[in-house]
């Protein structure tokens, strides 16, 4: 592999900042109308313009890819852009696992791995007419949080469901998932699994700053009451968190749970980076609700580097610049087939 190549979004530009570092041919495959603002990071050597981001699986993409001789680092717009199988067929080499990707996508598949982890996961409901306390409806796939909403009784699940099939949002219950709503403090434990070495680093922590609930907190109590709103859960940024140090072995715990649960189900396992979500209760007790198979946006947060990373490198280092060190490693030892798919 000499360049490095992704898609022009999520976390893009840290991805590519990282592959420069590394010494890789950095190449973005970019929507027309983006192109003015990636043009301002001198780190891209390439463009590959586009009308939409799904011609990243078209001959002309695969083989300007191909003469590159690229890897492309998957991130959370692939996800949301394609379904499984089309990032399945993708002709160019995927870092990581790309059949992981499908259970991140397919929620049933995603809830079987988190159990397979020993992951402390909320309940999740077949039928609205269970619903029996505060949940949470969510939409198949990366939607970022878009379209999701609260219930606590089935009357309520229908009201808001039917507005947002008005809207368009979504078709029906197919559509949605429901789960029980996890109380805390939120965190996303960043991770990075070296398939060469057969270790796990934790790489940071970031909360999500997401609208319109967590503007909600804003308004008194009774005018929440009285806008007549639904909010959604819809990703604007990313801060970052430090945890007490005590809550780390566990950190780490779950994280190795959950690379030995991947290699058990979905061969070749967890390679690379993947993020698992969820709260902190009043015990220090964490609760996954979701995981991602792959780099996170929250890690943009630390492009230098995060309190974590600098403990286990002596120099600034991002999930970006990791992953491109991983194939540069994997490349100098012969030993590609491992780090891509
Ligand atoms: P997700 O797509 O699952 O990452 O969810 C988007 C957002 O919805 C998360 O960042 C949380 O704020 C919220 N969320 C999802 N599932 C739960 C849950 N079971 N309990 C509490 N909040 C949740």
């Amino acid at each position: 592999m000499s360049s490095i190549a992704t898609l022009g979004s999520h976390c893009a530009l840290q991805v590519l900042k990282g592959a420069k570092d590394e010494g890789f041919k950095t190449i973005l495959i970019c929507e027309k109308k983006r192109e003015k603002l990636y043009r301002r990071f001198r780190f891209i050597d390439e463009f590959v313009l586009v009308d939409s981001l799904n011609e990243v699986m078209d001959k002309r993409c695969s083989s300007i890819l191909k003469e590159n001789n690229a890897v492309i680092i998957p991130h959370g717009t692939l996800i949301s852009q394609m379904n499984s199988t089309e990032i399945e067929s993708i002709k160019t080499p995927i870092f990581g696992n790309k059949w992981i990707l499908r259970w991140e996508s397919d929620r049933n598949m995603k809830e079987k791995l988190m159990v397979e982890s020993r992951l402390k996961i909320p309940r999740s409901l077949p039928s609205p007419s269970e619903i029996n306390g505060l949940v949470i409806a969510k939409r198949h796939g990366a939607a970022g949080g878009k379209g999701y909403f609260l219930a606590t009784s089935e009357e309520e699940y229908i009201k808001k469901r039917d507005k947002l099939i008005r809207e368009g949002i979504v078709k029906g219950d197919s559509d949605l998932y429901l789960q029980e709503y996890a109380l805390g403090v939120s965190a996303y434990l960043q991770y990075f699994y070296s398939e060469l070495t057969g270790e796990l680093e934790f790489f940071g922590v970031d909360r999500r700053y997401e609208s319109d609930i967590d503007g909600l907190g804003r308004i008194p109590a009774q005018d929440q009451i009285d806008v007549d709103l639904i909010p959604s859960f819809n990703v604007i940024g990313n801060s970052p968190l430090v945890l007490r140090e005590s809550l780390l072995e566990e950190v780490y715990a779950m994280g190795e749970r959950f690379v030995d649960a991947a290699k058990r189900l979905v061969a070749p396992g967890m390679t690379g980076p993947f993020c698992l979500e969820g709260v902190y209760d009043e015990n220090g007790k964490f609760t996954t609700f979701e995981f991602s198979a792959r780099i996170v946006a929250g890690t943009n947060l630390y492009i230098d580097g995060s309190p974590y990373s600098a403990l286990i490198y002596d120099e600034p280092m991002s999930m970006g610049r990791r992953i491109a060190r991983e194939i540069k490693i994997a490349k100098n030892k012969n030993q590609l087939d491992k780090v891509v798919t």
